[in-house]
């Protein structure tokens, strides 16, 4: 009996061709943007999946050469033209970048402000490795809080940029991850490829299911090892997090971060890491840095501004402060005591 139910078994397999079962996965990692990419896709043909990863390989080295922040490309040698005063006819993708970043910038009340390159260039954190001196000077930082750079200074004429101001040097890196991710999303769904999940280091948009079943995925926990919680989803969602743990520079026993507060010049203090779960996955990875810059006293108001409903914000009180949409999602790890349950209005 047993043996005929295998042998029907295998013939049904057998009956598949070259389809893998149902629920088996297919994964693939790509480096891009400093970053692992892993990109898991179910219940599809192997070599659809396989090629289909190969087009967003490629589409991620091209944008990876055309938006580095401190690497010889499109955007360097825009920041170049800015820096000289000069008007510079630059690539549509980052016109529209430009164009997003000033979204952003206005609906975050200028906390995310992705014209802060020179700042984050003063505090080293424009080069591969993290730095090894010391933090800049109170005076250095004050000579760059009076240039009061902003994405708003940039006028757009065609594909011509001009800047009213040499200080405004452009860096994407709060949201360009984010909106590559959602472009290799589109890129998939375009071929076809219904059930995946992009995740780049830990930031991530899914469609779909994983055969017939929610996928599952776990929120970093602050500390930047292992979950804080767990959340299933199916459809579509993309769920980014925005930490102190991220990178980081220690200098005479204290700690330095990458995400600065653009109101002080300094590394933003009040939160040790806020997570966003929203349609849009530029809109999640920006709203997550610009939350993280708000902090304990004004994410709420932010996140109505920026139109962001699920979010999470671990304060350096350790308290879990959570929206009620994501609340009755999310599936905090045990060991996680202080949770509070807050309606994003101010
Ligand atoms: P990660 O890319 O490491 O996941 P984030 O999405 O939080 O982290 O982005 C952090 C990056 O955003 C920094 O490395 C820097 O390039 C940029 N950044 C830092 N502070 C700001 C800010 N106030 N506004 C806009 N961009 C910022
Ligand atoms: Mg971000």
């Amino acid at each position: 009996m047993r043996a005929t139910l295998l042998l029907l078994l295998g013939l049904a397999l057998a009956a598949c061709g070259p389809q893998p079962p149902a629920d088996e996965v297919y994964r693939q990692q790509l480096f891009a943007f400093g970053t692992l990419i892993d990109i898991s896709i179910a219940g599809a043909d192997r070599a659809q999946a396989r090629d289909a990863v190969r087009a967003v390989d490629a589409l991620y080295q091209q944008q990876h050469r055309d938006w580095h922040a401190w690497q010889r490309g499109a955007l360097d040698d825009l920041n170049r033209a800015i820096a000289a005063g000069k008007p510079w006819r630059t690539d549509p993708s980052i016109v529209m970048l430009i164009r997003m970043a000033q979204d952003f910038e206005r609906r975050s009340d200028g906390l995310f402000n992705p014209a802060i390159g020179e700042l984050l260039a003063l505090w080293g954190f424009q080069q591969d490795l993290p730095p090894d001196r010391p933090p800049p000077s109170a005076k250095q930082i004050e000579a760059w809080l009076a240039h009061k750079p902003s994405t708003l200074q940039l006028h757009i004429e065609g594909e011509t940029v001009r800047s009213d101001n040499p200080h405004a040097r452009l860096d994407f890196g709060g949201f360009a991850k984010g909106y590559s991710v959602g472009r290799g999303v589109d890129l998939l769904a375009a071929r076809g490829i219904r059930n995946f999940i992009v995740n780049a280091g830990g930031d991530l948009c899914l469609r779909g299911s994983r055969s017939g079943k929610p996928w599952r995925i776990g929120v970093r926990h602050p500390s930047g090892v292992g979950t804080l919680a767990t959340l299933e989803m199916t459809g579509a969602g993309c769920v980014f997090t925005s930490g102190n743990y991220e990178r980081y520079f220690t200098w005479k026993g204290q700690r330095y971060h990458h995400i600065l507060d653009p109101r002080s010049g300094y590394p933003a203090r009040g939160a040790r890491s806020v997570t966003v779960i929203a349609d849009d996955p530029a809109l999640a990875d920006a709203a997550a840095t610009a939350l993280f810059v708000a902090g304990t006293e004004r994410w709420r108001e932010i996140a109505v501004n920026m139109g962001v409903s699920d979010v999470l914000l671990i304060g350096d009180d350790n308290i879990a402060r959570v929206t009620p949409a994501l609340a009755q999602r999310l599936v905090f790890d045990p060991d996680w005591k202080a949770v509070e349950v807050v309606p994003p209005h101010p």
